[in-house]
């Protein structure tokens, strides 16, 4: 069996269509969408990543603003900048990239960011709100993945889902949002004892891991739909997931591959959530 593959590309395509007409319609309004990215230090996948970003931006017709700052800049300096870009008018977004260096305590910068304008979903009153079903701005990645169960027609209710990794910004949300869809959902992380018991039950496996290649055949459901979040450069360069994707796709039913799975898709919701957020300053500009 063969597993069919998620273009990931082509459904972010499709969706960042959707969203550049909804940006255009904005500026018509006198309301332009503005994204502000804060890079801290020189760790080079944040590079690549903010440099993805503010180009996604730039083509779906959102203003971008690229903040960046030295390893040792203090933390004072940020937070300084952090209350500028949350009274700025032409600001609807603002993103840390993270990891940040060691002098900065991680949830004071990501709460120092206005949750009118935290597009990143990582503020604790939107972490908060999503655990208890109010809107909020959801965070990029696990909400990626839910618009590709969506657009593949995957069955989330009653299924069982399977989540390797518990981390903030992936694993934990990714549950509660499979929770939501009335999966039956079974958290997996680094303390787990027998992984493979877990995964083998799945009929959704997501994988959030950061190990190349780490989900092997024998540890999937034939025919489950597997959601490859991993992003891992091999020592020629290359990049792989956490997902064997040749051995797996002859198992599973559905699958991502990496790149052009879930990575296009998570750039693609911080744009919509910063096209949101400025439909929503319009809005009140209006009453
Ligand atoms: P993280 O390091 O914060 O978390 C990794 C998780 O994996 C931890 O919860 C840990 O318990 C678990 N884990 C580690 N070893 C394990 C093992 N042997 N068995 C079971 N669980 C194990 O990482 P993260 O930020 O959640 O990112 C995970 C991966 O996803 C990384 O490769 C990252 O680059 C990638 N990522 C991709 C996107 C995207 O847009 N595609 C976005 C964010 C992160």
């Amino acid at each position: 069996m063969s597993a069919r593959v998620i273009d990931g590309n082509a459904l972010a395509a499709k969706v960042r269509g959707e969203i550049a007409a909804r940006a255009a319609a904005l500026g018509g309004r006198g309301e332009q969408p503005g994204l502000a990215v804060v890079l801290i230090g020189n760790n080079p996948a944040s590079a690549v990543y903010v440099r993805n970003k503010v180009a996604a931006c730039e083509k779906a017709g959102i203003r971008s603003l690229k903040l960046e700052y030295p390893a040792d800049v203090a933390p004072a300096v940020v937070m300084a900048k952090l209350a500028e870009l949350n009274a700025d008018a032409t600001v609807h977004g603002i993103l840390v990239q993270l990891p940040l260096p060691p002098q900065f305590d991680e949830g004071a910068v990501l709460e120092a960011i206005s949750v009118a304008k935290d597009v990143d979903g990582f503020h604790a009153e939107n972490v908060g709100r999503l655990s208890q079903g109010q809107e909020a701005f959801l965070p990029c990645t696990p909400h990626g993945v839910m618009r590709m169960f969506e657009a593949e027609g995957v069955s989330l209710s009653g299924a069982e889902a399977v989540v390797i990794g518990r981390s903030n910004i992936v694993g934990k949300p990714m549950a509660m949002l499979l929770t939501q869809a009335g999966a039956t959902v079974t958290v997996c992380h680094s303390r787990t004892r027998d992984l493979a018991f877990h995964t083998r039950r799945a009929d959704i496996l997501v994988a959030a891991i950061g190990k190349p290649r780490f989900v092997t055949a024998d540890m999937v459901k034939p025919g489950a739909t597997v959601i490859d979040v991993g992003i891992n450069r091999l020592p020629d360069g290359k990049l792989c997931g956490d997902v064997d994707f040749a051995g797996v796709s002859e198992v599973a039913g559905l699958i991502t591959p990496v790149p052009g799975g879930v990575g296009p898709m998570t750039i693609t919701m911080l744009l919509e959530n910063t096209v949101i957020s400025a439909e929503r300053v319009a809005r009140a500009r209006q009453v």
